[in-house]
């Protein structure tokens, strides 16, 4: 994992050929890629905005944890004890590189990006949102950054208000600007579209939010795997993503957010290790972050994050935003040539958008589409991501949706057109 590093800053690492990514070679480090399915086909990943395959680095830290020092962490005062917990919090140094943080104690771990927006609303926002209060939300918000302050304003009796999009799923910031004159106490957005792919301007976002008193939320679950992301330059007061999406494994994940905010507020979850003293009928709350890391956590995971981050970190994320840029800009032209009457949504300008591609065949259903390209090993997505509101909005009763991250080729983007065409076949169309 870190030996990684030393080889890419030094230009040695072969995975790096004239400051680009070489992604067969990157490829080669994910075994799962390697793999048949029971018609003897490769594996096509085209579903990693869903959740991303992982590095031999990655998987091999998992298995060295649990064979050679799996052990709570902050408790055992014994060798295997003292090398979790140096190992946990190593991780989260590596997390608060890998975003630039200011501060390793703002990050704290969460099991998933949902975790982390539920732990804003039910902690800050329970003690900061009253009748009355508006909260500005995005069409474009997966169910995550949704439905957590849905509850919130229902049981406050606050608003909610919504920045539209264009047709082709770009935020309306003119609209953003009136919304604005409400004087929202949190704006909270995704960085990128799980669903199109927009990349949202972030930092301009976060200026105007707070030029009028609004506290923001970004949700950064689809950002974090694919473009830089530095949490100081945009501004913004709190920071969620998941590891999964981020070739970590499932159960990590981080809430970044700025010191004196996670200091006024309350736990989020109570029990152990969130605490510093406890009597039976009070207790005092331990620093941040560990104030809300309630319970053992996911140990192995979050370690595996760290490990993950500095994979990522040492690849540079400014050449994995540069590869899929140049994936999206070949297969968008390459699928409107070889399918012209395929339906096609979100940006055109890969300037502003992630490897995401949604799409329908006209008079297919997208879960049929799904299940005829299994057939040949390719997996694809289908059906509404998680962004019931912004396909209502569309007039979309579902997608198909092909996804790329570090490891996808132009070759995956061949196989899907070639996939694409024997879907047609199959359904005569
Ligand atoms: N936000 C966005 C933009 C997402 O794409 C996702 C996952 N699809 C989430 C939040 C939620 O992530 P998780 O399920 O890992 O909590």
């Amino acid at each position: 994992m870190t030996l990684i590093e030393p080889a890419a800053a030094l230009g040695t690492d072969p995975r790096i050929r004239d400051g680009r990514l070489v992604p067969e070679l990157i490829r080669a480090e994910f075994p799962i890629l390697g793999t048949l399915n029971a018609h003897g086909r490769p594996l096509v990943y085209l579903d990693s905005a869903s959740s991303s395959q992982k590095p031999l680095a990655v998987i091999e830290a998992m298995d060295t944890y649990y064979r050679e020092y799996n052990a709570n962490v902050h408790r055992g005062i014994y060798e295997i004890g003292e090398r979790s917990t140096a190992a946990y919090e190593a991780a989260r140094r590596s997390v608060a590189r890998f975003i630039n943080a200011p501060d390793h104690h703002e990050v704290v771990f969460t099991r998933n990006a949902t975790e982390a927006i539920n732990l804003v609303a039910y902690s800050w926002g329970r003690r900061n949102i009253a009748a009355g209060d508006v909260i500005v939300l995005t069409e474009m918000e997966h169910h995550a950054n949704l439905v957590p302050w849905q509850l919130l304003v229902q049981e406050k009796d606050g608003d909610l208000e919504f920045i539209p999009i264009t047709d082709d799923g770009v935020l309306r910031l003119d609209v953003f600007e009136v919304l604005l004159r409400l004087k929202p106490k949190l704006v909270a957005f995704t960085h990128v579209s799980n669903t199109l792919g927009t990349i949202n301007p972030v930092a301009e976002m976060t200026r105007m939010a707070h030029a009028a008193g609004a506290l923001v939320l970004v949700d950064g679950a689809q950002a974090v795997p694919h473009v830089p992301v530095d949490v100081q330059a945009i501004e913004a007061d709190f920071y969620v993503f998941s590891g999964h999406k981020m070739l970590a494994p499932t159960g990590s994940g981080a809430l970044w957010a700025r010191r004196e905010l996670l200091e006024a507020m309350p736990p989020f979850l109570a029990g152990g290790e969130m605490i510093r003293e406890v009597h039976l009928r009070r207790s005092d709350w331990n620093d941040i972050p560990w104030k809300f890391e309630a319970g053992t956590p996911d140990i192995a995971a979050e370690i595996d994050l760290g490990v993950a981050a500095d994979y990522l970190r040492a690849l540079r994320m400014g050449r994995v935003r540069e590869h899929e840029r140049e994936l999206l800009e070949y297969a968008l032209p390459a699928l409107a040539v070889a399918h012209p009457e395929l339906s096609l949504y979100g940006p055109m300008d890969p300037a502003i958008r992630g490897g995401v591609i949604p799409f329908n065949i006209p008079g297919i259903h997208p879960h049929d589409v799904a299940q005829v390209l299994d057939r040949s090993g390719i997996a694809v997505r289908a059906g509404h991501h998680c962004t019931m509101p912004l396909h209502e909005r569309l007039d979309l009763a579902a997608t198909a949706r092909a996804s790329f991250n570090v490891y996808s080729t132009r070759a995956d983007v061949d196989a899907l057109i070639a996939g694409i065409a024997e879907v047609k076949r199959v359904f005569g169309v």
